[in-house]
């Protein structure tokens, strides 16, 4: 008997975790947190007590109580006794935290499975103090390859997504073919990939598709641009700002997104100042021969933004050391504003105080939307953006196909029936499957 269980991504956008069982086997697609975990019962300084492991989290019913997939230390003072590893391995999908951040809590003798190009991301990510997820048993695959997990083969298929080395699955179990989107897209600069996955995958004729549709629903209200429209639109913002800065701030790990404001700046001659975080994992990616990432050490006119911190971490001076006379001060940011792009994440708007931007500056905001009105970290952006007078502009390319095109996508792929996850609406699919299975979070779905 085959059975499919959704821990998480259960109408809701984010933090899959499913399980699919097949006689011996027992895989994890995904081991994400939800967006909001736990924010019906902690806010600021209340939170959960980590000196007893999973303790609350058990008794809240935020996690699932289940033997054998986590390890020791989170159970010591849990009140929930270690067992051995119940469960195969893991598929990690792609990088982003509503997919991997929950890796953490588990046996670290679990096969994590995970592309070649998430695996260095992770390494970049810890090397720079940006989170760090524990060592796991990791195993990198490459898109095509097969593998066997007790008795089930998986083939990881790449797929386009706003994060690199993103990948969906096709599983051989013994009811049928099982295929896992993971998230994706098909109107970014890799859509070829896309259609990869989906030719596989209707090649399986599947028993099940489970899906992501995160853009499925009664309306997709938010402005949804291609990469490409990012990208001529960013250009004539940038040509009309004439004697002043260009901002920007994207998702720090979206390496298309990187590129394009790196076209951007090229476009309109002017140079690239990147965050040494953003740098570093363009450095590390770039021993990925797969992955086409801007060349850091040799590109003239890619800088590096020195926030001149204390104490310099290693990393930093290691990476400050091969760029060179490239790296570059708010001072030189401040007195050079014609002729830069800069790329400025949120948690470093202070450097706005020592950049001094010339007001009417465009700050290019290329990321999705709040979905709240009333957002924090959005009425605070707000008011920098006012204090210092720059003209907004919103550009973005989401990492999720439209409705239509999930309904296209579940038209070729014609499985037996659908698994909505990673959405809101999952009755919506009713529209576009014949047959949907719309899944209860902690309750077994049996293949058929
Ligand atoms: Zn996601």
């Amino acid at each position: 008997m085959t059975r499919i269980t959704c821990y998480g991504g259960v109408a809701e956008i984010g933090g899959n975790k499913i399980l699919v069982e097949d006689r011996d086997a027992r895989i994890w697609l995904d081991m994400g947190q939800s967006f909001g975990f736990g924010s019906e019962y902690f806010v600021e300084f209340l939170q959960h007590r980590a000196r007893f492991g999973l303790r609350d989290y058990f008794a809240l019913d935020l996690m699932p109580k289940l033997a054998g997939l986590y390890s020791q230390d989170w159970l010591d003072g849990a009140g929930f006794p270690y067992e051995s590893p119940r469960f195969s391995s893991v598929f990690v999908s792609h990088i982003h935290f509503d997919h991997t951040n929950h890796l953490r809590y588990l046996d670290r003798r679990i096969p994590v499975h995970l592309g070649e190009g998430t695996k260095i991301m992770l390494s970049s990510w810890e090397e720079t103090g940006r989170m760090s997820l524990e060592e796991h048993d990791y195993r990198a695959f490459r898109t095509g390859q097969t593998i066997s997990t007790d008795g089930v083969d998986v083939r990881p298929i790449h797929v386009d997504h706003s994060a690199p080395a993103a990948y969906g699955f096709l599983l051989h179990t013994s009811e049928g073919a099982i295929a896992y989107t993971g998230d994706l897209r098909q109107h970014g600069p890799r859509a070829d990939m896309t259609r990869d996955f989906i030719e596989a995958a209707a090649a399986e004729k599947p028993a099940i598709l489970i899906t992501e549709g995160t853009r499925v629903a009664p309306k997709d209200t938010r402005l949804n641009l291609t990469e490409a429209e990012v990208k001529t639109k960013s250009i004539e913002a940038a040509r009309r700002a004439k004697g002043k800065i260009v901002i920007a701030t994207f998702y720090p790990r979206d390496v298309d997104r990187i590129r394009t404001f790196l076209e951007v700046a090229k476009a309109v001659g002017r140079k690239y100042v990147l965050q040494s975080k953003t740098a570093h994992l363009l450095l590390s990616l770039a021993n990925d021969p797969r992955i086409q990432v801007p060349d850091i050490l040799r590109d003239p006119d890619i800088l590096v933004y020195d926030r001149q911190m204390d104490r310099q971490a290693s990393w930093e001076t290691s990476l400050f050391a091969q760029v060179g006379e490239r790296v570059v001060t708010s001072e030189y940011v401040r007195t050079h504003q014609e002729e830069l792009l800069i790329q400025l994440d949120f948690w470093v708007l202070q450097e706005l105080i020592d950049i001094q931007p010339a007001p009417g500056s465009p700050f290019i905001h290329s990321k999705s939307e709040p979905i709240e009105e009333d957002d924090e970290v959005e009425l605070v952006l707000r008011n920098w953006i006012r204090f210092f007078r720059l003209r907004r502009h919103q550009f973005h390319a989401s990492g999720h196909m439209s409705e239509r095109e999930i309904s296209e996508m579940i038209r070729k792929i014609r499985p037996r029936a659908v698994i909505p996850v990673h959405t809101e609406h999952p009755d919506r699919f009713t529209r576009f499957a014949s047959r949907v299975l719309s899944p209860e979070r902690d309750v077994p779905i049996d293949v058929i």
